[in-house]
């Protein structure tokens, strides 16, 4: 099974999905375009989390971080008037030193996540998109600002005007996600934020027609007309899709066999322009997140 991700919905599902699945069958491809240096070290939080998911350290109270870090450089580093972009854990930041090392000595964003899920005991497969610098910028009255300066730093309060993914025309898919998909007819693109995370994956070179043969479920993760958390909203609006999971359906309709949309949605299947089906999809408890998982899994079987 291969599974498109950012780092809070799709990781969710990914909790229910590893108790249906061997971890060693599940392969995630997952967003880098919220990539951030932060005091030196290459912070990517999305890779990040579904490493630490895979690994059984992942804070899932805030669904970034490892459960019960510590604190101690960022305090202290603050205490010296160094404000980090974002908290980074003590042995979170573990994970950043030893990926921007592993990358200062020549290795690809690839191999070294792949480095880094051995030394954590991972069976799944971590695939970052790309090995490329990928940049969400997000344009804002106040002007133009990184992802993470928009949503952590001023917490999404500004309107947006428009969302840009730069770097796009020199990055490629990978030779290991390239492989990972002409083996797998199997795709799930979870109930992530189908601008910033699921959007970047989709946008790079050739990914839609790579897509566009596999068997697609998607899970929406609009309700009614907002997201369960975060600011997809805002998002789709600026780039002009409703706010619903039919304008989810839209962001994906060329590579989607089925959307998942959540039974307290009051959208009408049929005016879906790919088969809709209604189910809970609110992921509240690990049951519920493998409740949903198998569901997807079944659809898959009346593909
Ligand atoms: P990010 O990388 O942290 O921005 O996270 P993602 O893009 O992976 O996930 C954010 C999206 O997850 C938001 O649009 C939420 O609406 C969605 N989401 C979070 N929890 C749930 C849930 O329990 N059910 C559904 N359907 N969507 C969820």
């Amino acid at each position: 099974m291969i599974v498109l991700s950012g780092g809070t919905g799709t990781p969710k599902l990914l909790q229910g999905l590893r108790k249906l699945i061997p971890d060693e069958e599940i392969t995630v491809i997952v967003n880098t375009a919220e990539d951030i240096i932060v005091s030196g070290n290459l912070v990517s939080p999305d890779v990040d989390t579904v490493l630490y998911l895979f690994s059984g350290q992942l804070d899932d109270a805030k669904w970034w971080g490892i459960r019960n870090d510590t604190f101690h450089t960022h305090n202290a580093l603050k205490k010296r008037g160094i404000n980090e972009k974002l908290m980074i854990g003590d042995t979170d930041r573990a994970t950043h030193i030893m990926r921007s090392e592993l990358m200062r000595k020549g290795a690809s964003l690839t191999q070294a996540t792949a480095h880094i899920s051995t030394t954590l005991g991972i069976r799944a497969t971590v695939l970052p998109m790309c090995d490329e610098k990928v940049d969400t910028i997000i344009t804002t009255p106040q002007g133009k600002m990184h992802f993470q300066d928009f949503w952590v730093g001023a917490r999404g309060e500004h309107d947006v005007l428009d969302v840009k993914i730069t770097g796009l025309e020199k990055a490629n898919i990978t030779k290991e996600v390239v492989e990972a998909l002409a083996s797998e007819d199997h795709v799930i693109i979870g109930p992530s934020n189908p601008i910033t995370s699921i959007g970047p994956i989709l946008a790079l070179k050739g990914m839609r027609k790579l897509l566009s043969g596999k068997n697609v479920i998607a899970v929406s993760p609009i309700i009614g007309d907002a997201p369960v958390s975060g600011p997809a909203g805002k998002l789709m609006r600026a780039q002009g899709y409703p706010v619903s999971s039919k304008g989810v359906a839209e962001c994906y309709r060329d590579i989607l066999d089925t959307i998942i949309i959540d039974e307290r949605d009051n959208a009408d299947e049929k005016e879906f322009p790919v088969r809709a089906v209604k189910c809970d999809t609110m992921m509240t408890s690990v049951e519920k997140s493998e409740a949903l998982a198998r569901r997807a899994v079944e659809l898959f079987k009346e593909l």
